[in-house]
This record gives structure tokens, C-alpha cells and sequence, in this order.
């Protein structure tokens, strides 16, 4: 088994670990404390063709695998997740259905606009009635007259509210009868572009982390869209949404190792010169085993992330890795991040340091994208428990 990475991945992760230290860390505490969307990192982030790393070239994607993706998200999440999860959304969510599920006008109406970063994608699946029983669906779409027309809401919805938004793609009930057994109602997945009639982004939420990133809840009413805004078989929703979900949580998996490693990093440099007792805190044996558990748990769940990417570009199975993977490293963000505020002290309290917001922007890592139940209840099906 060979566990170095290719000269390519290295040069992706190098690549955005400057560009994350160099461009984004020096932003990162002030685009949190104004809650402001990091519209002139996402340009960059575009010109240096990491918008769309997954997809290939001719739509104007990076032809990256799964692991640089990975790399990618990791390195950016070690500095913001602000930043991290407004390309993570927007790649594994927002550009993923259009090009795993788009027919072929679909993708070149859509993907290159999403790739270069020039819009951003979205992906509407949450509802007020419908979080980790995402099946349960309210939101309505019938056929009328060539178009859909769609009433309902969504919630969290992230990257549907910016200047540079361009789509959401929505899950709604097309009809009573799922071609899916396992599902009685047909949900089918449509993109609603921004600007169209009907469609409403409301007020971003006041939230606990991720504050430089956008959420919002969206409206439809009355909302008409061009019949060929159906992503892929009409009633084929419920599928592709829970693949969607599989890759979504490799991206988070990978925002988990980046945060915890970024947190281990901040409390090494601080443990190595705060002084008390007349040395070095990081000469203290108590400091040094919450510095060793660390490094050893990143460790372990950095090579499980790894593991889903791997099976997932192997065209393998990776559902149940990618849940566990997601699971740990939510679990071992919160984690490291609280422990590199305890070695901070009360500075680790205070917003100066990078610590107290990597605090605040973990807890949603054990939520977002399946909480931590859903990814228990995944991985012992596929247990088969
Ligand atoms: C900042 C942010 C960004 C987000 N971005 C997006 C986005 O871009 N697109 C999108 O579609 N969604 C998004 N979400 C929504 C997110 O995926 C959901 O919040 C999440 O899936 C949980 O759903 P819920 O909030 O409805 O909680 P609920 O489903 O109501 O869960 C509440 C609690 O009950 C538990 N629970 C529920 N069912 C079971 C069960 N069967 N067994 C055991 N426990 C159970 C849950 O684990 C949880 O602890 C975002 C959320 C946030 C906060």
C-alpha cells in the first residue's frame, strides 16, 4: 500500500496551502467578525481553477480526482472554513448533480460558469419539515404548459444568496407515485437559476460559525422554470440525492481534518512560546499528551478520508467509508478545537485568535450534510445491522 501522494496532489496541496496562508489567512478574522462573503477570494480561488477541480476539462474543470479535491478542502479548512465550505458546497453540492445527472446541454449551459467560479451552485435539499428525513420533501413541482412550476420552501440553503449566485438545484415532489419502492412519493431534482420569477432568497441566519459563508432560506412561489430543468428521469431524485450526499460528506470529511489540523497547529506554535512556571507551556507533560492525541487522531482519520476518496476515484463503493469518515472527523474537529483552546487559556476565549473561531465553526461539522445520528444509522446498514 502506498501512502504518498502522487506529484500532482502534492502540487494541489502546496498550491493551496500558500494560497490559503498567503491570501486568505491574513482576511480570515475580519470577514468573520463582518459576516461578509469573501467574494474577492472566491475570484482568486477561480483563476487558480480550483472551483471545479473535479470535473474535466472540457467543461472548463480542473480534471482533478476526488483526493485533490480533498487536498484542496482540507488545506483551505486548516485556515478558513468560511472559505472551505463556499467551495465545498458549491462543488460537491451545487456543480455535482449538473454534471453527474445534466444531459449534455445542461452541462454546457451550466458548467462553465460554475467551474471558472464566475457563478456559484447551490443545492436545495433541507426544508423546514425535511432535514435528516430528507425524503420527506414538501416542496412541489407540476408539470404545466412545457414548464415546471414550483411552490415551497427550503432552509440552510448555502451559496444561494450571493451577488455571484447562479443556481440552485431543488428536490420537489413531481408526483405520488416514487419509481423508487423504498419511497412512495416521485421527487425529482430541477435547477432554478437565480433571477427567475417567483424564486426569493430571504435574510442570511445569525449563526454560531461559518459566518463569512452564506445561508439562507429560499421561497418558491408561483416559480416557473423550462420543463428541460429536470436533472436526469423524472421521479429520479431520491437516488441522486443520496449520492449526492455520499460525495458531499468526502468534502466535509476533508473540512474536518483541515479544521482539527488547523487548530493543532495553532495550539504547537502557542504552547511553544506562551511561558508559565518559567518555561515553555509546551514543556508541560499535560500539554504535551493533548498536542500527541491530536496529531495521532488526525492522523488516523486524514488516512480515512483519503480511503473514501480513493474508493470513490476506484469507481469502488465508498458509502459506508465516506460516513465514516465524515463521522470521525466532526467528532475529532470539535474535539481539537476545544483542546486548542484550553492550551490557549483565555486567549482562546478572545476573537483575536483563530482558536475561538475555529470553535465556533466546528460544532456544524457533526451536523451539516447528515448529523451524526444519520451517519451512525448509514454506517450500520451497511454493516447490515
Ligand atoms: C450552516 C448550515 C449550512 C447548511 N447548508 C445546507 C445546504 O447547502 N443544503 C441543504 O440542503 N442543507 C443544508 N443544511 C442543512 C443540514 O444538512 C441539516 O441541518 C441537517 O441535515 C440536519 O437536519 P435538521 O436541521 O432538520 O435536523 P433534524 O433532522 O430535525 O434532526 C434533529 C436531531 O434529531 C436527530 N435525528 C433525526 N432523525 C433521527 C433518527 N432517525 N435517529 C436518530 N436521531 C435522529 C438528528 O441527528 C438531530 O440530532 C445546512 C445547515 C446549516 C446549519
Amino acid at each position: 500500500m502506498d501512502f504518498d501522494l502522487s506529484a500532482d496532489h502534492e502540487l494541489i496541496r502546496r498550491t493551496v496551502r500558500e494560497f490559503a496562508e498567503g491570501e486568505v489567512a491574513p482576511l480570515a478574522e475580519e470577514l468573520d467578525r463582518t459576516k461578509s462573503f469573501p467574494y474577492a477570494i472566491v475570484e482568486k480561488l477561480g483563476e487558480l481553477n480550483l472551483m471545479g477541480i473535479p470535473f474535466p476539462q472540457e467543461y472548463g474543470g480542473g480534471g482533478g480526482d476526488t483526493l485533490a479535491y480533498v487536498l484542496a478542502v482540507e488545506e483551505l479548512t486548516r485556515v478558513d472554513s468560511s472559505v472551505a465550505i463556499t467551495l465545498c458546497a458549491h462543488t460537491s453540492l451545487g456543480t455535482q448533480p449538473v454534471y453527474l445527472f445534466g444531459d449534455e446541454e445542461q452541462k454546457r449551459e451550466w458548467l462553465p460558469r460554475l467551474c471558472s467560479g464566475e457563478r456559484l451552485g447551490a443545492f436545495g435539499l433541507t426544508e423546514p419539515e425535511a432535514g435528516s428525513d430528507a425524503g420527506n420533501t414538501r416542496t412541489r413541482a407540476r408539470a404545466q404548459d412545457g414548464e415546471w412550476v414550483i411552490d415551497g420552501a427550503k432552509q440552510f440553503i448555502t451559496n444561494a444568496g450571493t451577488e455571484i449566485s447562479g443556481m440552485v438545484c431543488i428536490t420537489a415532489v413531481t408526483g405520488e407515485d416514487g419509481a423508487d419502492p423504498s419511497h412512495p412519493k416521485e421527487i425529482s431534482n430541477i435547477i432554478v437559476a437565480n433571477g427567475t420569477k417567483g424564486y426569493e432568497q430571504g435574510a442570511p441566519y445569525r449563526k454560531m460559525g461559518w459566518n463569512a459563508s452564506d445561508t439562507r432560506p429560499l421561497t418558491f412561489s408561483d416559480c416557473r422554470v423550462p420543463e428541460g430543468n429536470l436533472l436526469g428521469p423524472r421521479g429520479a431524485g431520491f437516488k441522486q440525492f443520496l449520492h449526492i450526499l455520499d460525495i458531499g460528506r468526502i468534502g466535509v470529511a476533508a473540512m474536518g481534518v483541515g479544521l482539527a489540523q488547523g487548530a493543532l497547529d495553532q495550539a504547537l506554535a502557542y504552547a511553544k512560546q506562551r511561558r508559565a512556571f518559567g518555561r515553555p507551556i509546551s514543556k508541560f507533560q499535560a500539554i504535551q499528551t493533548k498536542l500527541a492525541d491530536m496529531s495521532t487522531e488526525i492522523e488516523a482519520a486524514r488516512l480515512l478520508v483519503y480511503k473514501a476518496a480513493r474508493e470513490k476515484d476506484a469507481k469502488r463503493n465508498f458509502t459506508l467509508t465516506a460516513a465514516q469518515a465524515k463521522l470521525k472527523t466532526g467528532r475529532l474537529a470539535v474535539r481539537c478545537a476545544e483542546e486548542a483552546v484550553q492550551i490557549h487559556g483565555g486567549y482562546g476565549f478572545i476573537e483575536e485568535y483563530p482558536v475561538c473561531r475555529f470553535y465556533r465553526d466546528a460544532k456544524i461539522l457533526t451536523i451539516g450534510e447528515g448529523t451524526d445520528e444519520v451517519q451512525q444509522m448509514v454506517i450500520a446498514r451497511a454493516l447490515g445491522a
